[in-house]
C-alpha cells in the first residue's frame, strides 16, 4: 500500500518576466513502512520536492497523492486539514516552546489535532522515543538530542501516516545525530513510514531507498 505518490509532477516559479523550473516530472512513491531518503545538491529541488510531498505546496502539474487522495488541486484550507492529520514534521531546528515542559510541548499539539486522551497520548509518544525519564524537563535543561526528540514525540502524537524530517539531526554533533537516527530506525521498525531529507550520505545510507534529486528529475532511485 502506498502513503504517497507523486505523478509527473512539474513546478515552476515565476518571478517577474523569469521562469525557473524547479522540478521536471518527478514520480516518487513512498509505500507504508518504507524508510526513504532524498539526497541531492543545493538548488537541485530538494526543498521544492519536500515541500510538495509535505502538502505544504501545491504542484504547477502533475499531481501528489497522499493516503490515496489527491491533494495538488486543493484549496488552502483543505490542504491545512490533510496534513495537519496525515503528516507529521521534524525539521532541523526543534521549534519547541521554551515555557512548557516536553510532556506539555507534545500535550499541545495533541489537543490541537484533537486527539482524545491527549495527555495519556503525549506520555506514550514521549515513552516511544525514550524520554520517559524526561517529561517534566523544559526544552533548556535538555540536551540537543533530547530536544530532537521532544519533537519527534509531538509529531508521532497524533499517529500520523508519515513523518517528514528535514534535515533532522543537522543541529547536532555526529554522536547526538546518531542517536536521533537511531530513534527513527527504531520507530521505523515499528512501522512509522519515514521521509527524511539529509545531506549527510552516511545518515541516507541507513535508510531504505535514497532518492536522489538532481537539476529538479530523480537520478536513478534504488540504492
Ligand atoms: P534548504 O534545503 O533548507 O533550502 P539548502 O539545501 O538550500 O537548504 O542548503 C543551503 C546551503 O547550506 C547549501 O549550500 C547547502 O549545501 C548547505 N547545507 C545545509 N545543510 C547542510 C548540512 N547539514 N551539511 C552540509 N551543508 C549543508
Ligand atoms: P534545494 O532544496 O535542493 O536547494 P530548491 O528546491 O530550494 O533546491 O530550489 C530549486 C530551484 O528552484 C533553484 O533554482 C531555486 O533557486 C529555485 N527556487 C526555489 N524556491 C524558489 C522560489 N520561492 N522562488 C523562485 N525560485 C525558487
Amino acid at each position: 500500500d502506498v502513503v504517497l505518490e507523486t505523478r509527473d509532477v512539474k513546478k515552476f516559479y515565476k518571478m517577474g518576466s523569469v521562469t525557473v523550473q524547479a522540478l521536471r516530472g518527478v514520480d516518487v512513491s513512498l509505500k507504508s513502512g518504507e524508510f526513504v531518503s532524498i539526497i541531492g545538491p543545493s538548488g537541485s529541488g530538494k526543498s521544492t520536492l519536500l515541500n510538495l510531498l509535505g502538502c505544504l505546496d501545491r504542484p504547477t502539474e502533475g499531481s501528489v497523492l497522499l493516503d490515496g487522495t489527491d491533494v495538488s488541486k486543493m484549496g488552502e484550507r483543505q490542504l491545512t486539514d490533510m496534513r495537519c492529520k496525515k503528516i507529521g514534521y521534524v525539521f532541523q531546528k526543534f521549534y519547541l516552546l521554551p515555557f512548557l515542559t516536553a510532556l506539555e510541548n507534545v500535550e499541545l499539539q495533541a489537543r490541537l489535532a484533537g486527539v482524545k486522551d491527549s495527555r495519556r497520548r503525549a506520555e506514550e509518544a514521549l515513552r516511544l522515543v525514550g524520554l520517559d525519564g524526561r517529561m517534566g524537563h523544559m526544552p533548556k535543561e535538555m540536551s540537543g538530542g533530547e530536544q530532537q526528540r521532544v519533537a519527534i514525540a509531538r509529531a508521532l502524537v497524533k499517529a500520523p501516516k508519515l513523518l517528514l524530517a528535514d534535515e533532522p539531526t543537522g543541529n547536532l554533533d555526529t554522536a547526538t545525530g546518531s542517536e536521533v537516527m537511531r530513534t527513527l530506525k527504531k520507530l521505523n521498525e515499528q512501522g512509522l513510514t519515514i521521509l527524511m531529507v539529509t545531506h549527510n550520505p552516511e545518515l541516507a545510507a541507513q535508510t531504505d531507498r535514497i532518492i536522489r534529486v538532481k537539476d529538479g528529475l530523480i537520478d536513478g532511485s534504488l540504492n
